[in-house]
């Protein structure tokens, strides 16, 4: 809360100070209203002086039109500044999200991100406009009434001061049982919507397995719950409002009867008695509405923290430095010339230098592990004393049963973790020593089930990277997908909307593929993406790959060994550790799952 208030609300407090003025200026012009009706019927009328009579009503007017202007503006200056303040929030928020490390995600979770950027933030828009429109107005319209009323009869004031802590009280009593309450219910709320995005994507599955009644009655328990807390915590604020206008009533009543008695004594008059109910039920309103900013402020505060948890978060920026100052500790040189040497773009003697040992480089490691191991938070680890090295242009296959660890090799090749031993080399540099982007856009790669975004297939392979258009269709077509594009629209694939597409899991492949091939990347990295693919696709596709793009250097993720077996290397990968690694024929004659494997497969005995 701190943090967001140090950074997000500091720059617009000038313009936020001017709104309050405008405030003040319009609150009190409300506040001088019925003192100023209570001096015309009680002076101005008895008189009989018409000129006074227009004079004091003119200054009522003027008196109106200025609380009216003054709220107006200032209302509108309050939501331009907290829509202003949450728009900034919300980009810099989703701009975290964008750059958590995976291990971030994962720890977080996706719905808890989600309702940050949604719920969390919208609470914070609330508080910041509520708090400009009634921090000011209510707190003066409470004081100015009571001063006003103190002016006015102190004999009918003191009935009012005798109910204000009473008033207090129960206002006091409401807020501190309702404010834990809808915590709790944003709770229920977060795990109901965890639940809805889940069953939504996963509608096929539920269906296909016939879970349509069990997540029924998974979505009803949720639902309940929400409601339930939802009306539990409206019950108790429900007694609020007709409570105070219980005792605003009594009040009245009572505020009547001494000034009844007072006008029959001639110790007041009837216009001061009129006024004094006026002040009344501003008082009384000033009370609630400052009990209401209570509930919205506990409420924007607590997702104002839940905001700054994330946004005080490490992210791959910061992590990105702190890699550089543990190299720098080592290779004990300045930090400041590391930091340029990842921050800034490469000098040009480095490249040319670079272009020399151009040929050199083609026999040197270009994608490797080196003795990496692995594990996510569990401890446990995934990946034990991995190593295995590709020159440029080579590719290597991985196979092993579902859970070995392919696709984490695949995430750490990409920087999504961090290996906690050993070291990784992409493009010929330690994966450590490069910055994320730069790595990743060395990379093309297709994780299992990836997202396909609702637009032409056309975009969905660009997705907004700035490639030529012969690029996107050299792409679709090594990918294989430009024949069933043409087919499914007969239209150009420009146009053919993935949503009206009706895609299969083979086409959807296909289309990732393409985007990963698209960028024209050094490393293409698929990982089980050509198993929807039948035989004859997934032999063209590879063909196609060899021959388009040659110079790439590939990791191939399979579980057939069809999909694999002309890679220059295979890794055979069971529970995290390496069974074997060879070639098709070295792993045949050397490695014993790998033979069994091949034999499931084909129904054939040894390899001739
Ligand atoms: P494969 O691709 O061979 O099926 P993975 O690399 O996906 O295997 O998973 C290897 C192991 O790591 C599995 O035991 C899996 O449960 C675990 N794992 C995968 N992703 C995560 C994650 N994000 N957090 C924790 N454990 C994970």
């Amino acid at each position: 809360m701190k943090h967001l208030l140090q950074i997000y609300v500091k720059p617009y407090l000038l313009r936020m100070a001017v709104g309050l003025v405008i405030k003040f200026t319009g609150t009190i012009m409300d506040l001088f209203l019925p003192w100023i009706l209570a001096y015309m019927i009680d002076r101005v009328i008895p008189e009989k002086n018409t000129s006074q009579l227009l004079y004091w009503g003119l200054v009522m007017l003027v008196c109106s039109f200025l609380a009216l202007a003054g709220n107006v503006i200032a209302n509108r200056m309050a939501a331009k500044v907290a829509g202003e303040i949450v728009e900034w929030l919300r980009h810099d928020l989703f701009e975290k999200v964008m750059y958590l490390p995976s291990a971030g995600v994962d720890g977080w979770t996706k719905p808890a991100l989600i309702s940050r950027l949604t719920s969390d933030s919208y609470n914070v828009h609330n508080m910041l406009s509520r708090i400009q429109r009634l921090g000011v107005r209510a707190p003066i319209l409470l004081l100015g009434g009571i001063i006003m009323t103190l002016n006015l009869d102190l004999a009918l004031a003191s009935v009012l001061l005798c109910l204000m802590p009473v008033l207090g009280l129960i206002m006091w009593q409401v807020t501190a049982r309702s404010v834990p309450m809808y915590t709790r219910t944003q709770e229920a709320v977060d795990g109901f919507v965890r639940l809805v995005r889940e069953d939504i994507a996963g509608i096929r599955v539920i269906k296909a397995l016939s879970k349509t009644e069990y997540e029924k009655e998974r979505f009803d328990v949720w639902n309940r719950q929400v409601v339930e807390r939802e009306r539990r915590a409206g019950m108790t604020t429900a007694i609020l409002n007709p409570s105070m206008n219980l005792i605003l009533n009594l009040g009245l009543v009572l505020v009547i009867l001494v000034g009844a008695y007072r006008v029959q004594a001639g110790t007041s008059q009837v216009g001061t008695i009129l006024a004094f109910l006026t002040y009344f039920t501003i008082i009384l309103n000033a009370m609630l509405s400052i009990s209401k900013m209570f509930t919205i402020l506990s409420k924007g505060q607590a997702s104002a923290d839940r905001i700054s948890q994330v946004l005080e978060s490490e992210d791959e920026r910061q992590l990105e430095l702190q890699i550089l100052d543990r190299i720098q500790e080592r290779e004990g040189g300045c930090t400041i010339l590391a930091r340029q040497r990842l921050w800034e773009p490469e000098m040009p003697e480095r490249k040319a230098k670079d272009l020399q040992a151009g040929e050199e480089e083609k026999e040197a490691p270009f994608v490797a592990f080196r003795d990496v191991s692995f594990s996510y938070h569990s401890g446990k680890l995934v990946l034990q004393h991995i190593s295995f090295s590709l020159k440029q242009g080579e590719t290597l296959g991985i196979i092993g049963e579902t859970g070995s660890g392919k696709t984490t090799i695949a995430a750490l090749l990409t920087g999504l973790y961090q290996a906690d031993s050993g070291q990784i080399l992409v493009g010929g540099k330690d994966i450590r020593k490069q910055k994320f982007g730069e790595l990743r856009e060395q990379i093309g790669i297709v994780f299992q089930n990836d997202t396909l975004f609702e637009d032409t297939i056309y975009e969905n392979v660009r997705l907004g990277r700035e490639l030529e258009e012969a690029q996107v269709m050299k792409a679709i077509r090594a990918a294989q997908a430009d024949e069933f594009v043409r087919k499914k629209s007969g239209q150009s694939q420009e146009q053919l909307n993935i949503r009206g597409a009706n895609l299969s899991g083979g086409q959807k492949q296909r289309i990732l593929i393409a985007r990963a091939l698209a960028g024209e990347p050094r490393v293409l990295i698929l990982d089980d993406s050509s198993s929807a693919l039948d035989y004859r696709t997934d032999m063209e596709l590879r063909k196609a790959i060899r021959q388009e793009y040659s110079s790439v250097t590939g990791i191939l993720i399979a579980q057939r060994i069809s999909s694999i077996r002309h890679a220059d290397h295979i890794l055979v990968l069971e529970d995290g550790r390496m069974l074997g690694y060879g070639t098709h024929e070295e792993l045949m004659e050397t490695c014993r799952s790998y033979q069994e494997l091949y034999r499931m497969q084909t129904g054939e005995g040894r390899m001739p």
